[in-house]
């Protein structure tokens, strides 16, 4: 057997409880449905009686109000001959509803007692009215009223189930009868002498749970407005989620500091005998809910949910005559707890100087009195403060089962309430472990609750959009690493990497959904006609924060774009030299207007490819050091040519090879000329604080004048290939002398100057391999030992990861 309690939402209205039949229509076995008073109506009643105690006689309206919308709910539901003896039995109970009513106001009292009898007639009149419509659809349905199966026992003045009674009715009751459906009213019960008693506030959740446990029902599943408790009150945290699975203490802790879709006394007598809770939406019966079971909750988790309770009361009791004095504390509570009184959080100063705990505001006055009153001896001999209360607060509270084994969530909990302004009162961490709660004041609550869930629930991924031009040797390797490491950024490092658009030479396209790393180059090559300034208009017209513009390009049409990107906020991030290098006013008119629209300008692999060669160097400069000397190789491509030239080889053949294993510029007269060693070292120089052109940059270069003026490759090899003797000369010069052959770059005093040198054995540059790029920083902290940064300079892989690296720099942002 199953058992399904409907709150007083799902039973709102006639179109509501259609929803229900329809729900439990999809069952097959037996059911106990458990139902409230329609949404609103137990208000209603609580109101009246209030009304009716104090001689107003206006309880007389909500009567009316309560009467019409019950008459109107069995007209929409019934086939009209079915009504007529419905409402004449509802309008029965109406009538001696009405005379309690009256009895309240002639006599000017609403006894305890009388409240309850009068509180009940919401579940009653919405049990019978659905039952009976349960039976009009051709349901095998009984109505049992659960007054004659649920007993409570009064003891000081606190009503508590009789468990064993109401375990007997329920077994005896429900082990006989054979409907299929039988609809209870939640919420009301009856004392042992037979007077009508109530549960609590949203007590039905309980009355459903008495049944579940006294027939080893196989669930028990909660349907209500929400789906499922959530990580927050949903009405309070718009990104609050559905808890797909919870313990059964998670859930109590949760409800117990105010998660309201749940009463926090259901839980204890389904957990004694194993019984699953299952939360679920009456209005979206699709969701999957919140599973509540004895596992515990998914590994690993930490805090589960955050809840709060509004309507709280400080109360503290201090004084000198409170330290070392045992008992104080005991009477306290005593007294509270004779009074009915519940103390939600309690905390003390380890110099027991002060007891402070937190009840509902509603009880201050009362209990004020009476703690005064308890204490007066002691208030009088001035050895305790009268006590002191404060009001407007609230609770909030982190649940989970596992925040024992965490250290710092504490922490983490009041930097983020502190860093959003709210101002803590109290703090106090349950003994179990299961929560961490703090008293702020209810103003505070909502921004205190959004705070706290972004902090513990919400991914902050930052989302970064890449624009990306040129396709290359290193875009192509870089979008590639892009898509191998866009999992790890996300999980890691939070950083969720799309790229919108992409372009070379011949197309471009855009896909704001992202475009596929996989398929990028089918849905570029179907992409529209390439044209740059629409490729920047689309850029700045998405708008999307957080856009990044890579440059993997060699074109100096493309660098000169860089200004309308960096002036609209959005970064560019280029292993283009060009922009770096070009006149000094226009490198400076770029990293200014990154300062101004606050979006970075990075170009780490102008130098050194994927080496972290500028990121240190600006490390230098902003940490206060000076740069004196920098000596360097920094052609990849040369140290590749030189490294492999010898006399068993043509300098044609190597530089041929290095052409073509990406180790040069698209142009390689760029790499043997010099020209991009004086790139390199002027975008160092400039980023060391000097202004230098690159007309200021000494070069005398190796190669014969015929190859420097030619002005296509085909030429440019021609001519090497004819000049092979000058080449196989270099070489031994330097051979004989037992040196090496490297392309050195070197700034000192301002100046620049690079070329070719003889390096002699034991030298920092004689032992580096391949395509290695060495630099050594000498500045006022290093002025004899520079810092040396060494390792491959050049390759597309290399190179996409050090643009990678400057991606994942403004993420970090
Ligand atoms: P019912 O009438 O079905 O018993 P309640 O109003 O008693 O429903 O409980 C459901 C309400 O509980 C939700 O509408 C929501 O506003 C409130 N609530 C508070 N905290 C939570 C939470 N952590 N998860 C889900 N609902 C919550
Ligand atoms: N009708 C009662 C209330 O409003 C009980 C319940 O709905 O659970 O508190
Ligand atoms: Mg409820």
């Amino acid at each position: 057997m199953k058992v399904l309690k409907f709150g007083g939402s799902s039973v709102a209205s006639p179109e509501n409880i259609i929803k229900i039949k329809d729900i439990i229509s999809r069952y097959d076995d037996r059911t106990i449905i458990v139902v409230s008073a329609f949404g609103g109506v137990t208000d209603d009643l609580i109101a009246a009686g209030k009304l009716a105690e104090n001689q107003d006689d206006s309880y007389k309206k909500i009567l009316e109000k309560i009467e019409i919308r019950h008459l109107a709910a069995i007209k929409a539901l019934l086939p009209i001959e079915e009504q007529s003896k419905v409402l004449s039995s509802v309008k029965k109970e109406l009538n001696v509803l009405e005379t309690l009513l009256d009895g309240a106001f002639s006599i000017g009292e609403l006894t305890h007692k009388l409240s309850d009898k009068i509180v009940s007639y919401g579940e009653l009149l919405s049990s019978f009215i659905i039952s009976e419509y349960l039976i009009s659809q051709g349901i095998n349905c009984a109505y049992k009223d659960s007054r004659d199966l649920i007993i409570t026992t009064n003891r000081n003045d606190r009503t508590t189930v009789n468990t064993e009674k109401t375990t007997a009715n329920c077994r005896a009751y429900f082990g006989d009868s054979t409907h299929e459906v039988i609809v209870c009213p939640g919420f009301i019960s009856k004392s042992e002498n037979g007077d009508a008693t109530t549960l609590g506030r949203g007590g039905s959740d309980y009355t459903a749970a008495l049944y579940a446990a006294a027939i080893d029902a196989e669930i028990l599943e909660i349907w209500t407005d929400v789906s499922g408790m959530y990580t927050a009150n949903p009405k309070m945290v718009k990104q609050a989620k559905p808890i797909a699975h919870i313990s059964y203490e998670e859930a109590m802790e949760l409800s117990h500091f105010g998660a309201k879709v749940l009463y926090p006394p259901t839980i204890q007598p389904v957990l004694s005998k194993g019984i699953s809770i299952r939360i679920k939406n009456t209005f979206l019966p699709e969701a999957e809910g919140t599973l509540i079971t004895k596992s515990k909750n998914e590994k690993g988790k930490t805090v589960r949910g955050i809840s709060h309770i509004s309507n709280m009361a400080l109360l503290s009791l201090e004084g000198p005559g409170m330290v070392g004095i045992p008992g104080i504390s005991k009477q306290f509570f005593e007294v509270l707890s004779q009074a009915n009184i519940s103390v939600v959080l309690i905390t003390q100063a380890s110099s027991e100087h002060s007891i402070c705990i937190g009840i509902s505001a509603d009880d201050v006055s009362k209990a004020v009195a009476i703690v005064n009153e308890a204490f007066a001896f002691q208030i009088g001999r001035g050895r305790i403060k009268p006590v002191i209360p404060e009001t407007n607060l609230a609770i909030v509270a982190l649940v989970g089962d596992n925040m024992k084994n965490h250290q710092g969530l504490s922490g983490k909990m009041f930097s983020t309430l502190g860093r959003n302004n709210v101002n803590i009162r109290v703090i106090a961490q349950g003994a179990s472990e299961k929560n961490i709660s703090c008293v702020i004041e209810e103003k505070d609550v909502k921004k205190a609750l959004n705070a706290l869930h972004e902090e513990f629930f919400e991914e902050n991924i930052k989302q970064l959009n890449l624009f990306v031009m040129g396709v290359g040797n290193v875009g192509a390797k870089f979008l590639n690493q892009v898509r191998q490491q866009k999992k790890y950024l996300k999980e890691n490092l939070k950083l969720n990497i799309r790229v919108i658009g992409i372009s070379n030479s011949r197309t471009m396209v855009f896909n704001e959904n992202g475009i596929s790393l996989k398929n990028w180059e089918t849905e570029l090559s179907n992409g529209e006609q390439a044209n740059k300034s629409t490729f920047f208009d689309t850029v700045n017209t998405l708008n999307y924060r957080n856009s990044i513009f890579v440059d993997n390009t060699a074109s100096d049409e493309v660098a000169g774009t860089y200004d309308m990107y960096l002036g609209n906020s959005i970064s560019v991030v280029t292993c283009n030299k060009i922009a770096c290098s070009s006149e000094y006013e226009n490198y400076s008119h770029l990293k200014e207007l990154a300062r101004t629209y606050n979006a970075p300008f990075l170009f780490e692999t102008n130098v050194g490819a994927g080496l972290p060669i500028i990121d240190t160097l600006k490390h230098l400069i902003v940490s206060g050091d000076k740069i004196l000397k920098i000596q360097a190789v920094l052609s990849g491509s040369l140290n590749f040519v030189f490294n492999n030239f010898n006399d068993t080889t043509t300098f044609h053949d190597i530089v041929k090879q290095a052409q073509e294993e990406g180790y040069t510029e698209p142009d390689p007269k760029i790499d043997l000329s010099g020209v991009d060693v004086m790139r390199k070292i002027l975008i160092l120089a400039r980023e060391s604080g000097y202004r230098l052109e690159i007309s200021d940059i000494k070069n005398e270069s190796f190669l014969p004048q015929e190859s420097l003026n030619t002005d296509n490759n085909e030429d440019f090899f021609t001519s090497l290939k004819k000049h092979e003797a000058d080449f196989q000369k270099m070489y031994n010069e330097a051979a004989t002398k037992g040196a090496k052959l490297k392309y050195v770059a070197q700034f000192e005093d301002g100046k620049a100057s690079v070329g070719l040198q003889q390096i002699p054995k034991g030298h920092d540059f004689y032992n580096l391999e391949g395509s290695d790029n060495i630099v050594l920083f000498y500045t006022e902290r290093y002025p004899d030992q520079p810092m040396i940064i060494k390792g491959a300079g050049a390759g597309a892989d290399v190179t996409a990861s050090g643009i990678f690296a400057d991606i994942i720099r403004i993420g970090n942002f």
